[in-house]
């Protein structure tokens, strides 16, 4: 099993795509579970230029409804179709994306040849949305002008290492072994349950890494994700722009790193870049000011969470 926590970056871009810069998308593998958040225009293409291999993704996530951030959803659940895509696939979205959806693809006569599953977003607060052995998703509101989410993903389990005198002690069977280092709990014959955190340790901390875009600062935002590893953060704007962002409530990159810093992550991504910006030289220094590590984001960017 690959115990890889990789992010691609499909869509650096605020709302108008631009030559440089795609909307919003990113591509992510923790545990060997592949996912994909948001899904702007032309997010299929990208996954072609940067060999992703988007068959493998079974979990979409949507932040909001805007369309730098889903209007590519329609195009690559078609084409996932036409390819002959069979596995299910998971949707995690604001309530109304479901129907835009099912009257897109009514319109068409063209159902999808694999089973869809949605689940909506309402929460006010964060949640658990997807949680398996190895990984974990939550979902927190952010502060946007439409409801928005931003998501959290946690691995866990990933180095577990076996707890000898603990299984010793307790009696286990070595043939449990594997399955209990594999971050499986397992049910006896008997119906005791061998829970595998009381039998392994995590050899390093699990690693964590938080989608916020978009949004305006909020105070809550500290709650929801406090204890991230590393943070990707929009920064739509830079100072010049700063009523901009404040009445489009989006967030400058001196807002981000305060973020960043106030948080205490190891490193801090930019994106979201509004096309207004030639480059990206006074977003990464108004925020290194206050977080220098801080990274700006280009499309096909590959961020190893290590
Ligand atoms: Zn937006």
């Amino acid at each position: 099993m690959s115990k890889l926590f990789e992010v691609v970056v499909l869509g650096s871009g605020a709302a108008l795509p631009t030559s440089n810069r795609a909307p919003s998308a990113q591509y992510i593998v923790c545990n060997n579970r592949h996912l994909l958040i948001d899904c702007g225009e032309g997010t299929q293409s990208q996954m072609r230029k940067y060999g992703v291999h988007f068959q493998k993704i079974a979990h979409i996530f949507i932040s909001h409804l805007h369309g730098d951030h889903y209007f590519g959803l329609i195009g690559l659940l078609s084409t996932m179709s036409l390819l002959g895509r069979n596995q299910g696939l998971t949707i995690y979205g604001p309530v109304s994306l479901e129907n835009i959806l099912k009257v897109q693809f009514e319109a068409a006569f063209s159902p999808l040849n694999f089973q869809l599953n949605f689940i909506p977003l309402t929460a006010n607060q964060k949640e658990v949305i997807f949680e398996d052995n190895l990984m974990r998703v939550s979902a927190f509101p952010l502060k946007h002008r439409i409801p928005t989410f931003g998501f959290l993903i946690e691995e866990k389990g990933s180095e577990l290492k076996l707890n000898l005198p603990a299984l010793k002690e307790a009696g286990i069977k070595k043939e449990y072994f594997r399955l209990l280092k594999q971050g499986n709990s397992i049910e006896l014959l008997d119906g005791t349950l061998l829970n595998f955190a009381d039998y392994t340790i995590s050899a390093s901390p699990p690693l964590s890494y938080a989608y916020c875009s978009d949004t305006a600062p909020f105070k809550n935002i500290y709650s929801f994700i406090k204890g991230t590893t590393f943070l990707y953060h929009e920064a739509t704007f830079s100072n010049r722009h700063k009523e901009r962002a404040k009445n489009t409530a989006h967030s400058t990159a001196e807002q981000a790193a305060t973020v960043a810093l106030n948080l205490g992550v190891k490193q801090l991504f930019l994106g979201h870049f509004s096309s207004r910006y030639a480059n990206c030289e006074e977003h990464l220094s108004e925020a290194s000011a206050i977080f220098p590590n801080t990274t700006i984001v280009e499309d096909g960017m590959k961020i190893s969470i290590h």
